[in-house]
């Protein structure tokens, strides 16, 4: 009995995942798409934009659209042309032998299976990383947010005080982003240096519309339903004193984690974990027949629109990948 070998598994289901999804599907690869279990927020089928409420620029949505409602268009389209879905994660996957052997599970349903594949398309998404606090979560699209380039142009922040928690290069960059539309940007950072670099550390200096708060954690988000966000809780960590910033919205600005852990020493990355394509115009990897796409791959743009052109380019590297490897 010949083995079952998928041509192409898609891990992950977010713009990257599902765009391929339609390109390999219209190629007839009939793909295979390990869509997330949904254990938690970084493995929730159809990825970020499932907690998002209002997206605004993603072309074509002249009005904007839900993520989720986006997220579920781009689901429909692939299926059409006869992707298939499974709910669950890529937990383990050895890329030493091929074909590639993928471990799934399943674990809210403890399901477990192995699916081989000639070619795998990487599209598991780099995770906002958030301060973890409860009131944090309440508030989410209610003036919380971790992407100043997504939500910075929403009426709620326009001539409105603003928060950026962080002290990187992200929440610089966050903050002065934000300097386009709120009237305040305060950046609310635990030490009392930047650890940006020094280019962006002397814009956030210079700008007028920034105010350093030093030595300072955000302890509580404030505000009520109808408002959303009114303003933090703040503790300065060398006097314990608490005072409170008025404020419309909390941008955590305090990095990104790639999904890629599963991945580790199969698949060349940085330091951040964020895979190294081995050629950027393309989404090869060191490994012939393995591709990556979206934000997984991509340490700089991190936009919806950027990561389905991404797996757009993915699945037409691994569609001819095939046919040059005569595997049909
Ligand atoms: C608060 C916020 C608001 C945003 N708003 C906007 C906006 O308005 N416009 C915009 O363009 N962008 C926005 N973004 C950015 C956007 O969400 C991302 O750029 C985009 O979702 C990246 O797509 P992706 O397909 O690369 O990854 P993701 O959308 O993150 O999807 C990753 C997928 O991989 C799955 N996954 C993870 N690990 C595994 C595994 N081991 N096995 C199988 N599956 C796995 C997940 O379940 C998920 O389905 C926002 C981001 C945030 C945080």
């Amino acid at each position: 009995m010949s083995e079952n070998v998928e041509q192409t598994v898609i891990i992950g289901s977010g713009p990257a995942g599902w765009t391929a999804a339609i390109y390999a599907a219209r190629a007839n690869l009939k793909p295979l798409v390990l869509a997330g279990d949904g254990l938690n927020r970084d493995r929730f089928p159809g990825g970020q934009l499932m907690y998002t409420s209002e997206i605004e620029n993603y072309p074509g949505f002249v009005h904007g659209i839900s993520g989720q409602k986006l997220m579920g268009i781009f689901q429909s389209q692939a299926e059409r042309f006869g992707t298939r879905v499974e709910t669950a994660v890529a937990a383990k996957i050895d890329l030493s032998q091929r074909p590639f052997v993928i471990h799934a599970a399943d674990e809210l349903n403890s399901r477990e299976f192995m699916v081989k594949a000639h070619s795998i398309i990487i599209s598991t998404g780099a995770s906002a990383n958030y301060l973890g606090l409860e009131s944090e979560k309440r508030y989410e699209n209610l003036g919380v947010s971790a992407c100043a380039v997504c939500d910075g142009a929403l009426p709620r922040f326009r001539d409105q005080p603003v928060v950026v928690v962080g002290g990187g290069d992200t929440a610089v960059e966050e903050a002065m982003y934000l300097t386009k539309f709120a009237s305040r940007v305060y950046l609310v950072h635990r030490r009392d240096a930047l650890r940006a670099s020094k280019i962006m550390a002397a814009r956030a200096f210079e700008s007028p519309h920034i105010e350093l708060v030093w030595n300072t954690i955000v302890e509580e988000v404030l505000g009520n339903e109808s408002d959303g966000v009114t303003g933090v809780r703040v503790k300065n960590v060398k006097t314990a004193a608490t005072a409170e910033i008025a404020c419309r919205g909390m941008f955590a600005g305090i990095g990104h984690t790639p999904n890629t852990a599963f991945l580790r020493g199969q698949v060349p990355m940085d330091e951040k974990g964020y895979i190294t394509l081995a050629d950027p115009c393309r989404s090869t990897t060191d490994v012939p027949g393995v591709f990556a796409a979206g934000d997984c791959a991509d340490p700089v743009y991190r936009q919806a629109i950027t990561a389905a052109g991404m797996g757009c380019k993915a699945a037409i590297d691994a569609e001819r990948w095939l046919a040059a490897e005569g595997i049909h």
